[in-house]
């Protein structure tokens, strides 16, 4: 595989390659740009808020705000438009045969998807999303994980006349949260006419005409449906690198207290990707990155590893919307459904709060 000439490192200026622009990477990416030689690599030229790409899809302009070019945000950097395929104690090697040198190397690949490549592209593909929900009378949503409920509300609360049946393998819905958040959303989808199927599945491939059959030998008309499965834990690649050992059963990166892959002393690991014992949340992904750039910096400056910063796991609060309005939310003491929560999440999803935190304005002008 041919290597690509990359100019040489400044004596003094450190390189930190961080590995995949989501939640995590990126803002790590916009916090070090000033203080290290930054190469971020993503397979995609934009940085997209994952949590509002439901809305999104009933409301494609909705994308105008979430889907950010990573140019927006760094603009000291370098952005590597490739995927990350192989690891050696002081290189990266990506898909498109570039071998990248680090000094400091930072894997934050979440969840891998097959989404476009540029940020036009994918504001198109909201667009047409958008339009086959618009032409649908009835909806069929596989899964009833965050992005099924979500999606489901989305769709009921913009579009009250449409059929919604929402099939999940799982014996409750939301099964990365409690039980008591699962039976309210359960109760607010089907306070929605949502018809939800529990402890079956649809095998999208043998549907014919519109018409679905479901493992338990049920019946779904529908004009359209939509997958909502959950994506894959950006891992996979890490299985033949010098990582292998590193990953645990789940596929995910084991850390100790500083957030650095366990037993190395230049590679962290920040975001979805690690096995830290807590729910994967998107704002604890952020302070995942709060304490990997802390640490960086204090390395790079020469700083004793005894002064390095800790990660204690978050506890287990989640928010999940439903349409524009509700939420239900576990908080530590209680679980709550309804405009309070809502109004938390689920006017702005988070979206102006996101776009501050990347040093971006809240609104676009
Ligand atoms: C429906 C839904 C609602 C949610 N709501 C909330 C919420 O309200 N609040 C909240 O805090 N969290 C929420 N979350 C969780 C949140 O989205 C995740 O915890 C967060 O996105 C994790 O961030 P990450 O950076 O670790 O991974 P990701 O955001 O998954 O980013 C990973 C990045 O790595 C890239 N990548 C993958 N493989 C490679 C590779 N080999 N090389 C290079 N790049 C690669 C991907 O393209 C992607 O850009 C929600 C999730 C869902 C699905």
């Amino acid at each position: 595989m041919a290597t690509e000439e990359l100019p040489p490192l400044a004596s003094d200026i450190k390189r930190v390659v961080i590995l995949g622009g989501g939640i995590a990477g990126s803002l790590l990416a916009k916090s070090l740009q000033f203080r290290a030689d930054i190469f971020l690599v993503d397979p995609k030229e934009y940085f997209e808020i994952p949590w509002a790409s439901l809305r999104a899809m009933v409301e494609p302009s909705f994308a105008e705000r979430t889907v950010i070019n990573h140019s927006d945000y760094l603009t000291n950097g370098l952005l590597v438009v490739s995927t990350a395929v192989n690891i050696r104690d002081n290189e990266v090697l990506t898909s498109s045969g570039r071998w990248i040198a680090y000094d400091y190397l930072v894997i934050a690949t979440g969840h891998s998807d097959h989404v476009p490549k540029t940020r036009t592209e994918r504001l198109n593909q909201y667009q047409a999303e958008s339009e086959k929900i618009k032409s649908a009378n009835s909806i069929l949503i596989v899964g009833g994980g965050p992005t099924g409920v979500e999606l489901a509300g989305e769709i009921v609360v913009d579009f009250p006349e449409k059929k919604v049946t929402l099939v999940h393998r799982g014996s409750r819905l939301l099964e990365f949260i409690g039980a008591k958040a699962s039976k309210k959303a359960l109760d607010w989808l089907t306070s929605k006419k949502v018809e939800v199927l529990l402890n079956q599945s649809v095998d999208i491939n043998t549907a014919s005409d519109g018409t679905y059959q479901t493992s338990g030998g049920e019946t779904i008309i529908a004009d359209c449906h939509f997958v909502c499965t959950g994506k894959p834990i950006g891992s996979s690649w890490l299985k033949d690198t010098i990582l292998k050992d590193n990953l645990n059963g789940h596929g995910k990166l084991v850390v100790d207290d500083n957030l650095r892959v366990r037993g190395l002393k230049n590679v962290f690991a920040i975001g979805d990707i690690t096995a830290i014992p807590e729910i994967q949340q998107g704002y604890l992904a952020q302070r995942h990155a709060v304490v990997a750039a802390r640490n960086i910096k204090m390395l790079m400056s020469g700083e004793k590893e005894t002064k390095l910063a800790t990660y204690k796991p978050g506890s287990a609060i989640a928010i999940v919307s439903l349409g524009r309005r509700d939420a239900v939310a576990q908080l530590p003491f209680a679980t709550i459904c309804g405009c309070i929560p809502g109004m938390i999440k689920s006017r702005d999803l988070f979206v102006g709060k996101t776009r501050k935190q990347m040093g971006l304005k809240p609104t676009l002008t």
